[in-house]
């Protein structure tokens, strides 16, 4: 590997520090949520591009030595992929790695908790959208909601803390809906964020949002939460807590109030593919590069310049038509 240049060299454009890789481990995914995949998706990358696991540590270790101190494996389901549980553990075990994490929606979890905790994954993300069964049912287009719960009983078992439910909350959610989530996620102990549906892929673009700023404030007030300040970390999430000062609520609103200013991540397809913003089109094929015999030298370079040329901010509110890719395809 080159020695050079060393750890910290991920500065972009705009003097933001990049230090957060999302990797897709893979583009499948069990659930069709509306908003996400369309019903009968054929588009899914061909399994010879996948990267294999060898391919992906070798990527992901340069982005490490390079600064990133937080991975993130996701998807489609990252759960699906074969042997994710070794390569999480060997993702964990890099040098200069600080937190791995996972985002997952949960129906395989049952399984896989205790073995996640084991492999070094420090956090989960959850997405659970109602705890309706047949809403779960419409908008996911399966019936197992029931698993999910049992996977979030077994995260918690395993020892995961704070556990947090993502929950995507457009116009036309019934507010309801979200305040029994609210509930449960306060009684189970875990952190609800409610998210902005965005205009990714056609599906994406069928939601319209609402403002989650005024309803995360509205459900804060009546379950007595109070704005946390110092609670949201480097992340885009507001957040409001209990008593005992944790978040226990958060909104994220990439279209009523982006946080493109304070971002600190880019993205890795299954095929290696580097995103360099979720809203912008601008990508470096590092897969290929790396197929096509590139050094880590050389590879490095390319992670580099792609850096010092990430976006300053996406274009979902004013050029909603402009992402083509649906959000199981990037990493989310
Ligand atoms: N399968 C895993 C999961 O369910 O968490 C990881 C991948 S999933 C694409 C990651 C997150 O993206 C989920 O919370 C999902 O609800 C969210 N998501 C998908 N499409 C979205 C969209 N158009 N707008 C906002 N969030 C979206």
């Amino acid at each position: 590997m080159s020695k050079e240049p060393a750890t910290g060299s991920l500065i972009d454009g705009f003097s933001r520090r990049i230090d957060y890789l999302r990797v897709s481990v893979t583009d499948r995914c069990d659930l069709r949520c509306s908003y996400c995949l369309p019903k009968d998706f054929k588009g899914f990358e061909t399994p010879a591009n996948w990267l294999r696991h060898e391919e992906m540590l070798r990527l992901v270790g340069l982005f490490v030595r390079l600064g990133v101190s937080k991975v993130r494996l996701t998807g489609g389901e990252p759960l699906l992929r074969r042997g994710v549980i070794g390569l999480a553990a060997q993702i964990a075990a890099m040098p200069g790695l600080r937190d791995l994490s996972v985002s997952t929606n949960g129906t395989q979890l049952a399984r896989h908790a205790r073995e996640l905790r084991a492999a070094g994954v420090t956090r989960l993300n959850i997405s659970l959208d109602t705890l309706d069964a047949a809403a779960f049912s419409r908008i996911t287009g399966r019936d197992c909601l029931e698993s999910v719960l049992a996977g979030l009983a077994a995260a918690r078992e395993a020892g995961f803390a704070p556990i947090k439910l993502n929950s995507v909350v457009h116009a036309a959610t019934p507010e309801g809906e979200v305040r029994r989530l609210l509930d449960y996620a306060m009684v189970q102990g875990f952190v609800l964020r409610l998210i902005e549906p965005m205009p990714m892929g056609e599906c994406g673009r069928g939601f319209a949002h609402t403002d989650l700023n005024v309803l995360g404030a509205r459900l804060a007030s009546q379950a007595g939460l109070i704005p946390a300040l110092a609670a949201s970390g480097s992340g885009p999430a507001r957040y409001w807590s209990g008593g005992h000062g944790a978040p226990v609520l958060g909104v994220i609103t990439p279209m009523s109030q982006h946080f493109c200013a304070t971002c600190n991540r880019v993205r890795l397809g299954v095929d290696g593919t580097l995103y360099l913003c979720l809203g912008q089109e601008d990508r470096v094929p590092l897969g290929q590069w790396l197929r096509d015999g590139a050094s880590d030298a050389e590879l490095t370079q390319a992670i580099l310049a792609g850096i010092a040329a990430k976006p300053e901010r996406h274009e979902f509110v004013t050029r909603p038509e402009r992402i083509i890719r649906f959000m199981a395809q990037t990493g989310g």
